[in-house]
């Protein structure tokens, strides 16, 4: 047991990080309230839970005083820390934690100390997964969350099941660590990204970059796109030696000086500081950004203790995430791919940068806005046809009037028999939408899943 044996924690925030919290500090003896702006109703089996285990729950607006009178306040990444109630808790002397951190000091404790951390605005996903396969082919015990699937506060419950943690941390999870000191640390880029919450880009960047904050000259390591300016604006920072990875080899000036760099050619890339080279096949990392996110696992795999083959094997054998430019069947030669996580124009140009041609692209939704202009474009040349759906069918029918054959299918559904009778052997079949997915799904998985299960029946 630690110093939070009997203390007064409260937990702000009961979605998946929250109650994964709440279960580390019960088992440490901590005496809970927990905290949720929902009510028990909303809160359903959750609140039947925490109530079972003697939990004191507070549902609705925080009363005031609460939080000044514990001694300690955790928060879920999705309470924004500029609360009132929260300030007047640091105010008083309340030491103010993200669930990340909650999770730290009991992983360190426990001996887990060698976290491999990654964020940036796109890819962070893909590249926390790829690093995960990457320490697992490399016969490590690895625990693979954060941001993406189990919170890390369920791999704080067992620190000694863990050789390595791969976590992917978002901006809002960096602001509320203190001591988090990753072994290994990954920004992949930055764009503007949630300016709702935060006032301008150098405060989203500013907490990006409290990644490298608590890292060691002597025994960790920074990794960081060296093709983008503003993450290369952020390494200054950095005390740890900062390794570099690149599609161009011609990192951006005005950075800092390079430990070491990854560079991205035919077929593969190659690590200069120590002469390797790996191949990249795997058609779940197909396209210029896998390649980065690639390159990005590779050194933090290389450079954190796994073995040269291990690191080839995992990326040969890497499975890919779903719903990203996922490779669904290859029927009569026309491959199906399920790029349902594609919700803005950014994300398409993406994905159609990653094939050479004769796409016949379905996509539509509920729009966000933006113009379509870029991604027609990108696409010139390459798509062969556009198959729409949802409500802004007639915006992206208008943005292709010139460039390509628009069919307007309506539905999915529709849109996949379609694409049935117009592909050809040796076409890609893409949904890509460029769209939220909320006029005619629950969310992109539900999306992506319905395409999957319409193509797997043809
Ligand atoms: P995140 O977890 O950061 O949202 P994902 O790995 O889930 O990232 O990828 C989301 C989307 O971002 C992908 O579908 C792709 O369009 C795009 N993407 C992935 N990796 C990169 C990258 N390195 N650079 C730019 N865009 C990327």
């Amino acid at each position: 047991s630690t110093s939070l044996s009997g203390r007064k924690v409260a937990v702000f925030g009961l979605a998946k990080s929250g109650v994964a919290a709440l279960r580390l500090l019960l088992q440490h003896g901590a005496k809970v309230t927990a905290l949720d702006a929902r009510s028990e109703d909303a809160l359903g089996d959750v609140a039947k839970e925490l109530k079972a285990k003697g939990v004191t729950l507070v549902t609705g607006a925080t009363p005031e005083g609460l939080l000044t009178r514990q001694d300690l306040v955790v928060v879920s990444p999705g309470v924004p820390l500029s609360l009132p109630e929260l300030e007047a808790a640091r105010t008083s002397g309340v030491p103010v934690w993200g669930e990340i951190e909650l999770a730290w000091r009991f992983l360190e404790l426990g001996g887990a100390t060698r976290l491999l951390g990654i964020t940036g605005t796109n890819g962070k996903s893909t590249t926390t997964a790829l690093t995960g396969e990457l320490f697992a082919r490399g016969g490590q015990r690895t625990f693979v969350g954060g941001n993406l699937g189990r919170p890390l506060a369920e791999a704080a419950v067992s620190p000694g099941d863990w050789d390595a943690l791969v976590v992917e941390l978002s901006s809002f999870q960096l602001e509320g660590i203190h001591t988090l000191r990753p072994l290994g640390s990954a920004i992949l880029n930055l764009t503007p990204d949630h300016l709702d919450r935060y006032a301008d880009q150098g405060e989203y960047g500013a907490a990006k970059a409290r990644i490298f904050m608590n890292q060691d000259a002597g025994r960790d390591f920074a990794v960081v796109n060296a093709d983008d300016a503003a993450v290369m604006s952020l390494a200054v920072s950095a005390r740890a030696p900062v390794y570099g990875f690149s599609l161009t080899g011609r990192p951006v000036v005005d950075a800092p000086k390079l430990a070491g760099l990854a560079v991205a050619q035919d077929g593969g890339f190659r690590l200069e500081f120590s002469g390797e080279d790996f191949t990249l096949t795997n058609r779940a990392l197909r396209g210029a950004h896998n390649a980065q996110n690639a390159m990005a696992a590779a050194l933090l795999a290389r450079l954190g203790g796994v073995s040269r083959d291990a690191v080839q094997a995992g990326l040969d054998s890497y499975p890919g995430l779903p719903h990203r430019l996922e490779s669904v069947r290859v029927l009569d030669g026309v491959e199906w791919v399920n790029d349902s996580k594609a919700t803005n124009v950014d994300s398409v140009l993406v994905a159609l940068r990653a094939f050479a041609g004769n796409v016949w692209l379905i996509a539509g939704g509920k729009g966000k806005g933006a113009p379509y202009a870029p991604m027609v474009e990108a696409g010139q040349g390459k798509v062969k046809g556009v198959l729409t759906i949802g409500q802004d069918a007639d915006a992206l029918a208008r943005a292709y009037a010139n460039e390509a054959p628009v069919h307007a299918c309506g539905t999915l559904d529709a849109a996949v028999a379609k694409a049935r009778g117009l592909a050809k052997a040796g076409d890609t079949v893409l949904l890509s939408p460029a769209c939220a997915s909320y006029d005619q799904f629950k969310n992109f998985e539900d999306r992506g899943d319905t395409f999957k299960r319409l193509v797997g029946a043809l």
